[in-house]
């Protein structure tokens, strides 16, 4: 059985957070990875009030270094070191993350008791082990801003069913089964394609901030969840380009063409917060499945 992904939206706001959104973040659990995608103004209460422990954090991805995208830096670092966080930090962020993580750390001159690795990435794959890998993609916001994604790769597994029928010993056998090869054992052959299936992978994208741009759709495509930056609705298209954001109905756009399953529209300016309805029917002219992102919302894809 593939384990579980579990992203955790513990800020869905655009510039300005309300009563009800905290600056953006998202929190992606998979396996013994916790990896926070963002890290906004008033994170550290809202780890707290989801009940979910900062200091379980392994990586922090930053789209941009916009204020509303990284002003909860400095607090949760401070509260990992004050809390006998004993990992080594990965930090990734675009062009210039080196630069303005040697000044925050200098600012706030907080006793740093664990290592931090900063890392700058401006496309490709940038992390990666034989499960999953983490990549990137310029995205187009006026400052260097990156999109992520998560992918878990697709996998082979053994049946087991058919392995318990055939008798078939565990141990180097199976194992070279589960790789492609043909066996022999007690004189008789074992075809590998009868006993092993294709488990497909899972893939979340996350595009924040960004004008609309050619790369998006390729970057993000055949999501199961693509979480995508929707300040504003194509009522206020001028507004949108003019300010460096999509529309929701340019996230619809960009989910269907890149035949992602699910659209999840974050983001949210307060202007549409009485009126989410708005948003939501934007990009619905163009994608059906649809969802609008509330702080502590969560979402477990299997
Ligand atoms: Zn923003
Ligand atoms: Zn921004």
């Amino acid at each position: 059985m593939a384990s579980k992904i579990k992203i955790y939206f513990l800020g869905t706001s655009a510039q300005i957070p309300t009563a009800k959104r905290n600056h953006s973040a998202i929190l992606l659990n998979y396996e013994g990875e916790n990896i926070l995608i963002d890290c906004g103004e008033g994170i550290q209460r809202q780890f707290r009030i989801a009940k979910l422990n900062p200091c379980k954090i392994t990586r922090i991805l930053i789209s941009h270094w916009h204020s509303d995208h990284v002003l909860g830096i400095p607090g949760i670092l401070s509260t990992l070191a004050l809390s006998g966080y004993n990992k080594i930090l990965y930090i990734y962020g675009p062009r210039g993350t080196k630069e303005f993580m040697r000044d925050l750390l200098r600012v706030f001159n907080f006793q740093k008791k664990y290592e931090i690795v900063v890392e700058e990435t401006s496309g490709g794959k940038f992390y990666e082990t034989k499960d999953f890998y983490l990549e990137s993609e310029r995205m187009h916001h006026g400052i260097p801003t990156n999109a992520y994604s998560f992918v878990i790769k697709d996998k082979f597994r053994l049946n087991k069913n058919k392995i318990q029928k055939s008798k078939l010993p565990f141990g180097p056998l199976l194992k070279k089964l589960k790789e492609g090869k043909d066996i022999i054992h007690d004189g008789k052959r074992y075809k590998s394609k009868d006993f092993v299936y294709e488990e497909k992978g899972k893939k979340v994208s996350i595009v924040l901030d960004t004008l609309m741009n050619e790369r998006i759709a390729p970057f993000v495509k055949d999501s199961d969840i693509l979480i995508c930056d929707s300040s504003f609705s194509s009522e206020n298209n001028e507004e949108a380009r003019e300010h460096l954001h999509l529309t929701a109905k340019q996230c619809g756009e960009i989910a269907k063409k890149s035949k992602s399953k699910k659209l999840i529209l974050t983001h949210i300016s307060q202007r549409y917060e009485n009126n989410l309805k708005e948003l939501l029917a934007d990009a619905k002219k163009e994608f059906k499945e649809t969802h609008i992102a509330h702080d502590f919302d969560e979402l477990v894809i299997r």
